[in-house]
């Protein structure tokens, strides 16, 4: 869109990012917004990037992405290393082309590095040329831990121990790819020890790996937290708390959508229509 004058218009440059650690509820927020606003969400998660382990990473299903296109999702080879380097240049002609069809990128995942190599990287070339909104969906680190460790055993129904035997082998590196992800590494001792391992012995060794999972889960809450508080330290970093406190509180029970509106998708709502129209 353009100005008479043959400038861009504001809302041409406009880039909402929603920040935050594993299980705050980023990505159900990025796909409300994006309904509301005619967005597109950008993943911003370094492992949901690859394709495959769909439970392990806690992609959005089809269902979930209610239509909205999302892009960087299971798009990379899952051997190969997509550095940060590689996110900016893909995510900068991502939010080109959307910003071309005159729509609003929204950028959603938990990889600060991948956020911060994007908009600080480079010579401040990206704040030059974009506006950015931040949005930061927090929750009090119990709250997180305790969702995030259900959620580890839900990934158990959903298959998460066959997925992660998909790409066992012997000589498996867990320093490259996908197979960094948390829940593939914590697996090996168990996938080594099965054939050979009484019944009993087996469901021990799968208990202590579950245990680890949602140890390491919890952990990567904790770096992903002080990573944005980092940010919040920064020049340029104006983060708009909202506190989904209130949400966690009543997750899986009755209130629970009522809350999310409450405390979450309306906040944010008024933030974003604020930074588009203004
Ligand atoms: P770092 O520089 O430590 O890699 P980062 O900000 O770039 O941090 P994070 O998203 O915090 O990236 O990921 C750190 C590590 O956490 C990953 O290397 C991976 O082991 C694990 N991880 C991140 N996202 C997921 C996910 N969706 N599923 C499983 N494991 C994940």
């Amino acid at each position: 869109m353009e100005t008479p004058c043959g400038l861009p218009s504001r809302k041409d440059n406009k880039v909402v990012f929603v920040l935050g650690a594993t299980g705050s509820g980023k990505s159900k927020l990025a796909i409300a917004l994006a309904t509301q606003f005619d967005g597109e969400i950008i993943n911003s998660d370094k492992m949901q990037v690859y394709g495959g382990l769909d439970v392990i990473t806690n992609k959005v299903t089809k269902e979930e992405s209610a239509g909205i296109p999302h892009h960087l999702l299971g798009v990379v080879h899952p051997d190969a290393d997509f550095t940060a380097l590689d996110f900016r240049r893909e995510a900068v002609h991502a939010i080109d082309s959307i910003l071309g069809r005159g729509r609003v990128p929204i950028v959603a995942g938990g990889s600060n590095s991948y956020i911060e190599g994007l908009v600080d990287g480079e010579g401040g070339e990206f704040r030059s040329r974009y506006q950015c909104l931040f949005l930061w969906v927090d929750a009090a680190l119990p709250l997180l831990h305790s969702f995030v460790s259900a959620r580890v055993d839900r990934m158990a129904e959903k298959g998460l121990v066959e997925e992660a035997r998909s790409l066992f082998h012997a000589n498996a590196d867990y320093s490259r790819g996908i197979r960094r992800s948390i829940g593939v590494p914590e697996m090996d001792h168990y996938f080594r020890m099965e054939a050979s391992a009484d019944e009993e012995t087996r469901a021990r060794i799968l208990e202590a790996a579950v245990d680890e999972i949602k140890a390491n889960t919890c952990k990567l809450t904790c770096i992903q937290l002080q990573k944005i508080h980092r940010f919040c330290t920064l020049p340029g970093w104006d983060l708009h708390r909202i506190d989904a406190g209130e949400f966690f509180l009543k997750r899986g029970q009755e209130g629970e959508a009522e809350a999310w509106e409450k405390v979450v998708e309306s906040p944010s709502t008024e933030i974003v229509r604020r930074f588009l129209t203004g």
